[in-house]
């Protein structure tokens, strides 16, 4: 082992209480550290000494095995813990029996086999990390653990999801690629037109918020959440006339047909692919030509990291878009790229976690942000879904369903979705809240087993 050395390593895992102690240079590495004095010690230097010495010698024991790596690393640990120590007590007894019980406590770690390991470190650091440690443990997303709050092919069709057993959705009758030049009632307006491209801006006068009750000198009116005016009042907004197909899946069939998951991961080729046990999955929508069409998919891993995250290349004109133009124009992937891709990582077995109701005032359309939704965007029919709106369930029950930021707020105390509303949710911050809610859960209910 090097018994010298002339560069603090940046991973140091001194804490500091006083000024963080560092290792000279040039000391002998084997011996314990000289004490470093600051501007006030409260015992007297000997006893420091000693204490310090105590203190390596246990340091030096537990990183027997990392030592090689880090060589100053039982130096670094022994100065910041004896700092630490000496810094909350003015009491020589106190200061004795505090250095008595961390070189217990150090000695009683179990040896660390790499670097970083929640072994070492001051007694602080390492407790601080072995709580991390079984905080990710306690919430992994482990398909066993997972199973229980997948929704039954039952549930899924009484909240809307798309229904797998009707075979018209993956062979539809006939096809309907755009409805150009036919008849659709606006879902802003409500008036009837004839979908085209040709429209102008202004044919379409409407509110893009929703209508909340509200009680005004003793009655109750209903107020537009965008303008304040009351129910029936003109429009506060101008677009175009836009259309959707709602949840009427053999027509959205009919203008994309529906797969299975394990149909495309056999088409693709993408047998034997390593698909990921859990992914978040968040969707955004525009208006064309075939009502709404999927414009941009993100999807995550457990941890948060981005798997997918891409704008679709739209093979119908579009009406309006919250997307920009550009990201749209410069999309390589159409639908049946993206969805092969998203297959790359969700397998037959995979578990799809989304919450069926971010905050509607803040959609383009009127059917966006559920997860039966950006399923049916995708035209992606799977049979492992968890959805944290069903998870956490409204107080009067279904259909109704509490806002994602709502439970967010509740169960983890932190806020999403604090920019304005024009300016919609962020599809990856929405994925990753989700996920963290159904980690929350799964915590809670191991705390009622041990319980
Ligand atoms: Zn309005
Ligand atoms: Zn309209």
């Amino acid at each position: 082992m090097t018994s010298s050395f002339s560069t603090v390593s940046p991973s140091s895992t001194a804490s500091a209480v006083h000024s963080k102690p560092t290792v000279k240079a040039n000391v002998n590495l084997n011996e314990a550290p000289r004490i470093q004095l600051g501007k006030t010690t409260n015992q007297p230097v000997s006893d420091r000494q000693k204490a310090l010495r105590t203190l390596f010698t246990q340091f030096q024991k537990l990183y027997a095995g990392v030592l090689e790596q880090q060589p100053t690393l039982a130096h670094e640990s022994s100065l910041a813990q004896e700092n630490d120590i000496s810094g909350t007590t003015n009491n020589l007894k106190a200061y004795k029996s505090a250095i008595h019980h961390a070189a217990v406590s150090i000695s009683r770690r179990p040896p660390p086999d790499r670097i970083p390991h929640s072994s070492i470190g001051t007694v602080r650091e390492s407790r601080a990390a072995q709580q991390a440690e079984q905080l990710a443990k306690a919430s992994r997303l482990s398909p066993e653990r997972l199973r229980r709050y997948c929704l039954s092919h039952e549930t899924m069709v009484q909240w809307g999801y798309p229904d797998s057993t009707i075979t018209e959705l993956v062979v539809p009758s006939t096809t309907c690629v755009s409805s150009e030049g036919f008849a659709q009632t606006c879902y802003r307006c409500k008036i009837d037109f004839v979908v085209s491209t040709s429209q102008d801006m202004g044919d379409c006068i409407f509110h893009h918020g929703r209508t909340v009750p509200e009680r005004i000198e003793g009655k109750r009116v209903w107020i537009y959440s965008c303008c304040r005016k009351e129910r029936g009042a003109a429009g506060c907004e101008e677009g175009v006339h836009v259309f959707t197909d709602n949840d009427d899946d053999v027509k959205l069939a009919q203008r994309v047909p529906y797969k299975t998951t394990a149909q495309i991961i056999e088409e693709k080729g993408l047998k034997g692919t390593k698909h990921v046990d859990v992914v978040g999955i968040d969707c955004e929508m525009i208006s064309t030509t075939a009502g709404s069409s999927l414009a941009r998919i993100s999807i995550i891993d457990e941890n948060g990291a981005i798997l997918l995250d891409e704008f679709v290349r739209q093979t119908v004109s579009v009406l309006f878009s919250g997307v920009r133009a550009a990201d749209l124009e410069n999309a390589v992937m159409d639908i049946n790229d993206v969805r092969a891709a998203a297959c790359s990582f969700i397998g037959p077995d995979t578990v799809i976690v989304g919450h069926g109701c971010v905050d509607l005032s803040n959609s383009v359309t009127s059917d966006t942000s559920r997860l039966e939704n950006d399923l049916r965007a995708m035209r992606l029919l799977h049979p492992h879904v968890i959805d944290t709106a069903i998870l956490f369930p409204h107080d009067k029950g279904a259909p109704f369903r509490r806002a994602l930021r709502d439970l967010v707020k509740e169960k983890l105390g932190y806020f999403i979705q604090v920019h304005t509303a024009d300016a919609g949710h962020s599809s990856v911050e929405d994925a990753k809240a989700t996920l963290d809610l159904l980690k929350w859960q799964v915590r809670d209910d191991q705390d009622d087993i041990q319980a």
